[in-house]
Formats: C-alpha cells, sequence, structure tokens
C-alpha cells in the first residue's frame, strides 16, 4: 500500500503517518519525489484498511500497489532514481562508465588498468578482490589485500571504487573500502546476502542472475530496499541459454522492460554477457541505444594473461576506441557522457 501525501504536506505530517504505520507493527519508506512525498508500507500480511490512514493530516490518498514489488515500482515512485556512487550518479542524464578488470591482480596490474581508464573518461573504477569462481581451484582474489590495492588506485585516480561482496561475513570488510558493494550475479538470490546489504549505508550494484526472470530480479533488489537501503542500481550481464556463440546471451531487451516497471536505474555489462572481447564494444553501443543508464566494462592491459576473465577483457587501446564512440552517440539519445 502506498500513501501520497499532498503537495503541501509538512514534514511533521509525514512523520504522523510513519507514526501510525509503524505503530501497527509495519514498516514505512517515505519516498520524497519531485511534487510530493509518498509512503510506502511493508511488512503487512493481508489487505490494509485504507480510510485509517486516508483520515491523517497532509494525506492526498491512499493507493494499494498491485504488484508483488512494492518499493522499487514506478507505481511507488514515478521519477527516475539517481543512485549517488561516491560523487558519480547513476541514472538520469549521464551515461555511467564503469571499468577495471575483472579481478585485482596485484598493486601494479590494477593501477596501470585505472590510470588508463580515468584517462579514457571513465567514471567509476571495478575490480573484484572476492571472486566468485566456478572452480574452487581458480583464482579466488586477494581477500583484503585487494580491497587495500582498490583504495589506493582510488587515491591516484580520483576514480571510486565499485567491488564485490561474496558473503554476509565479507560484507563489513566490503563497506569499508568500496564506494558501492556489487552482488554478482551467482548471489542474486542469497536472500541473507540481500538482506545484510538492504543495512548497508553504500549503494548496491545489484546482478541479474543467470536464470533470473525479471520478476525474479526485481524482486532481489526488492529486498534491499524493503530493509532501507534505496541506493540500488541493476545489472543486466546476460543470461544463459542454447546460444553456442557467446559465454551468455546480453538480454537488451530487459532494459526496456525494467525501466518501464522500476524507477532504479540499470547498467549493462557486456563482457560477462557475451565473454568475447570483440563482442564488447558493439554490444555496449546497443546497450547505450535501448537506454541503459549505463554500462560496466572489464579491461585488462594484458589480458591474454588476466588470472580472470582474459577472453572477455578488452585492452585500455580498446577501451579508449569504445568510450569515444559513445560520446558520440550519446548525444544522439538525449544524454551526456
Ligand atoms: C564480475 O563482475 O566479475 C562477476 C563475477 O560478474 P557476474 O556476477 O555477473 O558473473
Ligand atoms: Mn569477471
Amino acid at each position: 500500500m502506498l500513501v501520497v501525501m499532498r503537495n503541501d504536506a509538512s514534514a511533521e505530517d509525514v512523520r504522523g503517518v510513519v507514526t501510525a504505520v509503524e505503530a501497527r507493527g509495519l514498516k514505512a519508506h517515505p519516498i520524497p519525489g519531485a511534487q510530493r512525498t509518498a509512503i510506502g508500507i511493508t511488512g503487512n500480511k493481508g489487505a490494509l484498511e485504507a480510510p485509517i490512514f486516508e483520515s491523517l493530516p497532509g494525506v492526498l490518498e491512499v493507493i494499494p500497489v498491485s504488484h508483488a514489488y512494492k518499493l522499487v515500482s514506478r507505481e511507488v515512485k514515478l521519477e527516475d532514481s539517481v543512485v549517488m556512487i561516491g560523487d558519480v550518479p547513476v541514472g538520469g542524464r549521464r551515461l555511467a562508465v564503469v571499468a577495471g578488470p575483472c579481478a585485482v591482480e596485484s598493486l601494479e596490474q590494477t593501477l596501470i588498468v585505472a590510470t588508463a581508464v580515468k584517462a579514457a573518461g571513465a567514471h567509476l573504477l571495478r575490480g573484484g578482490a572476492f571472486k566468485p569462481r566456478t572452480s574452487p581451484y581458480s583464482f579466488q582474489g586477494l581477500g583484503e589485500e585487494g580491497l587495500r590495492i582498490l583504495a589506493e588506485a582510488r587515491d591516484r585516480t580520483g576514480l571510486p571504487v565499485v567491488t564485490e561482496a561474496v558473503d554476509v561475513e565479507g560484507m563489513e570488510l566490503v563497506e569499508e573500502y568500496a564506494d558501492a558493494v556489487q552482488i554478482g550475479a551467482r548471489n542474486m538470490q542469497n536472500f541473507s546476502l540481500l538482506k545484510r546489504a538492504g543495512r548497508s549505508k553504500k549503494p548496491v550494484i545489484l546482478k541479474r542472475g543467470m536464470s533470473a526472470t525479471l520478476e525474479e530480479f526485481l524482486m532481489s533488489a526488492e529486498y534491499i530496499l524493503s530493509e532501507g537501503n534505496y541506493q540500488v542500481v541493476l545489472c543486466e550481464r546476460g543470461v544463459r541459454t542454447f546460444s553456442d556463440f557467446s559465454r551468455n546471451t546480453l538480454d537488451l531487451a530487459v532494459v526496456p522492460a525494467v525501466k518501464q516497471i522500476s524507477h532504479l536505474p540499470i547498467l549493462v555489462d557486456p563482457s560477462h554477457g557475451t565473454g568475447r572481447r570483440e563482442k564488447v564494444a558493439p554490444l555496449s553501443r546497443a546497450a547505450a541505444a535501448v537506454g541503459a543508464d549505463g554500462l560496466m566494462i572489464e579491461v585488462h592491459h594484458d589480458p591474454n594473461r588476466a588470472l580472470s576473465d582474459g577472453p572477455q577483457s578488452i585492452t585500455p587501446e580498446m577501451f579508449e576506441g569504445l568510450v569515444k564512440e559513445l560520446r558520440q552517440i550519446a548525444p544522439v539519445l538525449g544524454r551526456i557522457l
């Protein structure tokens, strides 16, 4: 259920509704909008009695929310959300470019790549310190040492850092260093991790599970918002299909589908989405064209020797060329880069 406040409602009126909601053992989520504040109510088992809230001062109307996902839905918040990662806005008119290696391998490697992507125009640095690998024998990441390296790269380049937390136990450490916490495809339905991310003060980039439907994807985001963290960015990274020419099938159609239902920003990751270096630039251009709010791209200065995801990592030179193309495309789409 959604309580929509009048546009002249005072902060005290909003507090009054929150108190009334909480007094019933429910959770209130005030969502300020351009015109008026709405207050989402969660935690109710069945339908709530609208008249209880309709009579409170400052309330315009009370509307039932028809979808299972509520807080992520445009029914609750009409305007697009802009999530700040450090000083970088994700969502809105600007296309955000997240770039960096799949995994942090060493200080030298991270600084080379970070400096190069920064010079080419990236806004955010990515790099995994904790890697969810298919094989237990593959490189698992440098752990805390990797986080320290990312922090140093941030100090040197000014780029805010995005890095993955793979489990609840590791969340606190990642939060200490990261400007945004990534939740990976394999963890999209790790509900305890989602709830923990919902209690984090840091923005979260939630990647789509490799077999997740749109509804499952949005419900996972709903877990994070329902715990009080509204700073969520979605990321399409390809789903598994019968296609045998790429690692995954990048589902670009999900971008307009998300935009229709949800106010959350969505990035596209063409690196995991294709698994092949030569396909990253074409799919990046396509992602911008379908309305993605930005891109997440794996870059490595020596991709054939990368410790993870080398085949899909592009070189700094390729990245520079791609950003140049995106700069030309963005204005045509009414966006800036
Ligand atoms: C990654 O970003 O390196 C990663 C592991 O991505 P995904 O969770 O989408 O596979
Ligand atoms: Mn990777």
